[in-house]
């Protein structure tokens, strides 16, 4: 594909945007690491970054000053970039030339700038571009308070690059300080020690001393206050949102005994959550010390926190054992999903855990069965070559590496594997992972080196083979074979008063939607509607599963409803299916169109990006 085109050779000649003078300069494009940078010959270790930021032209003027190590006495040292306008560079404080790659909308472009053996200090100043995919701009009409813009950035995978020049690579670690200058009455918030009040003049310093790959570098600036949970933890949001989520998120300390336990003590000192506005566009981001959360996960009864568990599990797996490729996504997301349900059992009881197990095992399938049994994509470990990161993220590497851990759980045993997985992180903390390196571990420390049980629990079948091996465990929660009773009785009798739904959860709201027939009688969903309202509910689990069939079962009446939800509502994993399931009809494709164009700008590039491919596909 033409996309690709500048990376066949794997070498990329750049250009020039000053006057060259060095006619050996080349950057190499690393197609595995999805970088311009020579981060392993020249390799950054700290950061000190100035920022302005400036709303009336969403744009950050910024300074990115890198100490840096060259260890093979290199001539140049090579950034990542993504759509900004470099004003100048220096080397150890002075002026020096540069130069700038093509640019490629999956990749950026390259900055490179001459070095010599005795240099450690770079920095350049850079405004960033419109089309810089960390950075999402509200206007006040889509913030709670509605009064003040508000800024977000999610540098999660290869985004960092368009905030600030660096090697965007998830194996290298770095530490920085910052310095925030943003408009009065506003707060700054980082993936660092964080402030607890607003500044007067708009000033905030920053330090994260713990050294982090790229992608886990945060920011949100807004109309942002504080509420401390305890001493450890607190909420960060706006004020009209501050008490209903400090009570919610009140279960955190207790999560964090049980996460503790699990993986050991906690390193990064304070926990908080930054409950972000609704456009917010995936459900969480572990940024260190300060996770950034969806605001629709406070459903007012806790029953969509084990979000914050999945977080809070990253502390350990991904922000301290790292995935050292996105090839090795599944390290991060499969340990965190494993992680997380492991708390939430302590949190809310084995019977509850388990119908979470279920609905992500239903997810899982459904990729399986998009996908194709033998889909590329579908393998534990994946090749993405020549590709974004974010091509290949899906439920496999969160779910089937989820249930992939459980399955060994289950055949060596909870002890065991729980010594094993403490080891894990504890002998690996802050050093990136690589699939091959994770199962040498795996062979010497919960096997210990039996490799007739790495052939009996089909290793290699897990991880390198597509599609499900044969001995994946079995889950049958206790409390849907009840929901599963109620809804086949009420599809045969349409009795919709027989329901008793009062000691639901979401989770068997989200199963009794799911299992029924789509379509649906009109009729029928007229009755539930009717006793339940659920066009009208204000959980987004549940709306969007109901919204799902509603389309499906051609049921207009929740028309309405789902396009205010799609109209504020940010959340990818909401909109994909919403705008799928629309598509999937002919006579609802030009709504789905219509949608988008009066709703995207709500939506987070990366997730406009991404609908755009689904209501207008590529012949
Ligand atoms: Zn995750």
């Amino acid at each position: 594909m033409l996309k690709y085109s500048l990376f066949i050779c794997s070498i990329v000649v750049f250009f020039v945007s000053c006057k060259p003078t060095h006619s050996d300069n080349v950057i190499e494009f690393n197609q595995a690491m999805q970088t311009f940078s020579n981060y392993e010959k020249v390799t950054c270790k700290h950061l000190d970054w100035k920022a302005k930021i400036n709303f009336e032209l969403k744009e950050i003027k910024g300074t990115a000053t890198w100490t840096f190590e060259n260890k093979s006495n290199e001539k140049f040292i090579h950034f990542d970039t993504y759509d900004m306008s470099i004003i100048k560079a220096k080397v150890n404080g002075k002026e020096t030339q540069y130069f700038v790659t093509d640019f490629n909308k999956e990749f950026g472009s390259g900055l490179s700038i001459p070095i010599s053996e005795k240099d450690s200090m770079v920095s350049v100043e850079y405004t960033t571009g419109a089309d810089a995919t960390a950075l999402q701009w509200l206007a006040p009409s889509q913030t709670a308070g509605g009064k003040l813009p508000y800024l977000f950035t999610q540098c999660e995978s290869i985004h960092a690059r368009s905030l600030l020049p660096c090697q965007d690579v998830p194996a290298n670690r770095i530490t920085y300080n910052a310095e925030i200058e943003t408009p009065r009455g506003m707060m700054a918030v980082m993936s660092a020690k964080n402030p607890t009040e607003k500044n007067p003049e708009g000033k905030y310093t920053f330090e994260m001393e713990i050294p982090i790959p790229t992608y886990l570098i945060a920011l949100a600036v807004g109309d942002i206050d504080y509420k401390a949970i305890d001493d450890r933890s607190g909420v960060y949001t706006e004020p009209s949102m501050l008490e209903k989520s400090a009570n919610e998120l009140s279960d955190i300390p207790s999560m964090m005994k049980v996460a503790e336990k699990l993986g050991g003590p906690y390193k990064w000192r304070k926990y908080d959550v930054l409950i972000a506005p609704p456009s917010f566009p995936i459900g969480g981001m572990e940024n260190p010390r300060l996770t950034f959360a969806t605001p629709t996960i406070i459903a007012g009864d806790k029953s969509l926190v084990s979000l914050i568990a999945h977080e809070m599990a990253h502390s350990w797996s991904g922000n301290l054992v790292t995935n050292a490729t996105w090839n090795d996504l599944w390290l991060n997301e499969g340990y965190t999903t494993y992680f997380e349900r492991r708390i939430m059992e302590e949190i809310a009881g084995k019977d509850y855990n388990e119908m979470m197990w279920e609905l992500g095992y239903q997810d899982m399938q459904s990729d399986l069965n998009d996908m194709g049994l033998n889909g590329e994509d579908t393998k534990l470990k994946i090749d993405l070559k020549n590709r974004h990161p974010e091509d290949a993220f899906s439920n496999i590497a969160y779910e089937k590496g989820a249930i992939f851990l459980r399955m060994l759980e289950e055949n060596m045993g909870r002890k065991a594997f729980d010594i094993y997985l403490n080891k894990y992180f504890q002998t690996n903390a802050f050093v990136p992972m690589t699939t091959e390196k994770a199962l040498t571990f795996m062979r010497q420390h919960l096997f210990n080196g039996d490799s007739s049980i790495e052939t009996k629990l089909q290793l290699h079948q897990w991880i390198y083979e597509p599609g499900l091996p044969n001995n994946c465990p079995k889950i049958n929660p206790i409390r849907f074979i009840e929901v599963d009773k109620q809804r086949s009785a009420f599809e045969q009798s349409g009795k919709v008063e027989n329901l008793k739904t009062s000691n639901w959860s979401t989770h068997e709201w989200l199963q009794f939607l799911r299992k029924l027939p789509h379509p649906f009688a009109i009729s029928r969903m007229e009755l539930l509607d009717a006793q339940f309202q659920l066009t009208n509910t204000s959980n987004s689990e549940i709306a969007d599963e109901w919204f799902k069939l509603s389309i499906s079962s051609n049921y207009e009446k929740a028309f309405a409803k789902m396009e205010q939800f799609l109209s504020k509502v940010g959340r990818k994993k909401f909109l994909q299916p919403l705008y799928f399931e629309l598509m999937s009809q002919e006579k609802y494709k030009p709504l789905a169109k219509e949608l988008f164009e009066k709703y995207k700008n709500n939506y987070h590039p990366q997730t406009a990006e991404k609908i755009r491919g689904i209501v207008s596909p590529k012949k």
